[in-house]
């Protein structure tokens, strides 16, 4: 058994997962469940939140119950937890009546550790009963309810779940109280105040690390329709090895596209995937399991995939389509490089994305509610979210940088702010930040644009706006009159798509504004005043940032793959025990044979064959992470072994020895060949 201190949860934490250390704010809570206090974790996904609640599970007597809304996720998650030696167990409606039974029946005899229900089950007589018993006196105690994804709970959130009002009431039934632990990646204040009032937490140790997710580089890139499908199939083909999710707005557009990708990749022997609501249920875990296990690397998805989906080590995730929120953008971008590996989040995006999420939430509010004064505010509130992504698209400044001030978290980024003065420090690991922008004086547009508003009225769109004041001479124009309008035809120098740029930046900056609905329109903004009133003592002056014309292509910045990995990590020093081994018997360190990329090619294959053999996905067996540690560190027994990052004692016990004696013989192999790979 642990001591129930922070010293054996770090015993646990080796023990069992084979981590060293605990991120920042992991120790704070796991500390506060430990002397049995509350406690609240607000962290973005990827962060470790799932480490805060099995560590403490692990070391308590009893019973934890983890409440997640995440049914699928749950096998995987018990699978995970087995792999590495502890007794998991769940609860949802995707078990037989009799396996339902047989788990009862053991959690009652004290056999596990840890239990994953979903919300809908707590109060349910049966599960009630039990729970409450184990909860009681002289029972097998309960020392811990932990709540995934509590955001759920409010209804302010976009995944508001009613079972997850339960339970409060789950807790207040239970004899003794045991410590609440409620978990979320979702940010808001609002949210994060209902979590605690509804769930009734006790002054909890409340942990909100940063939003930044440093790994993921962010790009945006505006293209056509078939620019995107060549573009998502380039970068496929190019990152072949790695594993990729593709997100569209619509299962019409992931069927497809996804037909598109099929028909280039397979030839080539790269499997794609596809997800949607509308495919049959076996179709969809086929597809979805496909993905997880490696065999389809690749998945074209709308966002009914991914909830559920805790594969570490996806290295990119495309938006063929744009997402209705920011919100929703960071969730489904964030489930790239969850393994803290470098990894890629893409939008693609053009007019016809807007065009369609107009369009859509308008229908969605068109039905009998519409008119009242609750479907207004509604409305209303899905045109703001999907502003601050038109705003994503179109910011030429630091794209982390704009997420992380939507969620209000400066912080990452502030500290380069603060130091050079600079408004537009930016991440360096984003498309805007990475890419040349030229300044261009475009007042003379800007001038004509505003004015020609001022003159027409708020009646007309941006393309029509910009086809007047170019001179177009079509069916439309005339209809409207708009070819006897004053400033017609007066930038018939310009192309009508750079018009249209600059009215689209004249929005952003407040001297425009574009009416919501589906067919928005264009009238004067707030600052209009300012080109109004432009004069010699105060001229008016706009200039815009365009990206430099030779960079497009360079702009897609290459994500860094496994064999760049390991060059970087062999130049970093050793774990510190390692190190400190060979400072004590400053033998000659081991002679390092052979390439480790190609070693951790063989070790991939080794870790293939076990999933296989077990039916697991790969991450189970061990992470990248943990691969490219052995590489570096060649271990050649059990206890150099569990000095890699991520092998824990049951994975050293189960894998260990095919791995060493995988990585011996690769040496000799290579042993008398041309040695040491260079630098
Ligand atoms: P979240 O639930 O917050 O999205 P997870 O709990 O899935 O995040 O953890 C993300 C990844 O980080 C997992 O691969 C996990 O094993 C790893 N991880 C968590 N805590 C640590 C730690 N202290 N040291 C190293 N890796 C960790
Ligand atoms: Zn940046």
């Amino acid at each position: 058994m642990f001591e129930r201190t922070m010293g054996g949860a770090h015993e646990a934490l080796a023990r069992y997962f084979g981590y060293e250390s605990f991120r920042a704010g992991q120790d704070r809570l796991v500390q506060a469940i430990l002397e049995g206090r509350d406690a609240l974790g607000v962290m973005p996904t990827g962060a470790g939140k799932s480490i805060c609640y099995q560590v403490p599970a692990l070391m308590l007597p009893g019973i934890t119950f983890v409440v997640s809304p995440l049914v699928s996720l749950m096998g995987d998650q018990v699978r995970a937890l087995k792999a590495v030696g502890a007794r998991p167990s769940y609860l949802n409606s995707s078990l037989t009546l009799g396996q339902q039974n047989t788990v009862l029946k053991r959690a009652g005899e004290g056999w596990y550790q840890i239990m994953y229900v979903a919300p809908e089950r707590l109060l349910e007589p049966r599960f009630l009963a039990f729970a409450q018993a184990a909860a009681a006196p002289g029972g097998i105690g309960v020392p811990l309810v932990a709540v995934d994804e509590a955001h759920c709970i409010s209804q302010w959130g976009q995944d508001f779940r009613p079972s997850y009002l339960d339970i409060a009431t789950f807790i207040d039934a239970l004899p003794t109280r045991p410590v609440v632990a409620a978990f979320t990646a979702t940010a808001t204040e609002r949210v994060r105040t209902d979590i605690v009032n509804i769930l009734g937490l006790r002054r909890p140790e409340t942990v909100v690390t940063g939003f930044d997710r440093a790994n993921l580089f962010f790009g945006v890139e505006e293209m056509g329709d078939k620019a995107k499908i060549a573009w998502i199939r380039d970068y496929a083909l190019t990152h072949a090895d790695e594993s990729g999710i593709v997100y569209c707005s619509t299962r019409k557009a992931v069927d497809e596209l996804y037909l598109k990708l099929a028909h280039a990749l397979e030839p080539v022997g790269i499997h794609v995937a596809r997800y949607h609501a509308g495919m049959s249920q076996p179709d969809r875990t086929e597809n979805q399991v496909a993905f997880i296990n490696d065999t389809a690397p690749v998945i074209v998805a709308t966002n009914a995939f991914g909830m559920g989906i805790d594969k570490p080590n996806v290295r990119y995730v495309i938006h063929n389509n744009v997402p209705e929120s920011i919100e929703a953008y960071y969730q489904e971008a964030g489930r790239a490089g969850r393994d803290g590996d470098p990894a890629g989040c893409y939008l693609l995006w053009n007019g016809n994305d807007f065009r369609l999420r107009r369009y859509l939430i308008d229908r969605e509010h068109e039905g009998e509610a519409a008119g009242t004064e609750a479907a207004e505010f509604a409305r209303q509130n899905r045109y703001r979210l999907l502003s601050a992504m038109e705003g994503y698209c179109q910011t030429t400044g630091c794209l982390r940088g704009y997420i992380l001030r939507y969620f209000g978290d400066e912080g990452a980024l502030g500290v380069e702010h603060a130091t050079t003065g600079d408004d537009e420090a930016g991440c360096g690991n984003c498309s805007n930040c990475t890419t040349p922008y030229e300044t261009e004086d475009v007042t003379d547009i800007a001038r004509e644009a505003v004015l020609f508003v001022r003159d027409i009225g708020g009646r007309f769109g941006r393309a029509l706006v910009a086809e007047a004041l170019h001179g177009a001479n079509n069916e439309r124009i005339r209809s409207y009159r708009l070819n006897e309008a004053p400033g017609y035809g007066s930038l018939a120098a310009e192309p009508t798509g750079r018009i249209k740029d600059v009215i689209g930046q004249l929005v952003g900056r407040g001297y425009l504004v574009q009416s919501q609905g589906q067919y928005p329109v264009i009238g004067l903004g707030p600052y209009a005043a300012e080109v109004l009133s432009d004069s010699p003592e105060h001229p008016f002056s706009f200039t815009m940032k365009r990206r430099a014309a030779k960079a497009k292509a360079a702009s897609r910045a290459r994500v860094r793959r496994a064999v760049d990995l390991l060059r970087d990590e062999a130049e970093q020093p050793l774990p510190q025990a390692v190190a400190a081994d060979l400072a004590a018997a400053p033998a000659p360190a081991r002679q390092h044979v052979g390439d480790d990329a190609d070693l951790f090619e063989r070790l991939r294959e080794l870790r293939r064959d076990f999933a296989l053999e077990r039916q697991w996905a790969p991450y189970m067996i061990c992470s990248d992470k943990a691969l490219r540690g052995m590489c570096r560190q060649r271990p050649a027994s059990r206890e150099e072994l569990l000095e890699v990052p991520g092998i824990g004692e049951k994975k050293a016990d189960d894998f260990g020895e095919a791995f060493i004696a995988e990585i011996a013989r690769f040496e000799e192999e290579h042993a008398g060949g041309p040695d040491t790979p260079e630098a």
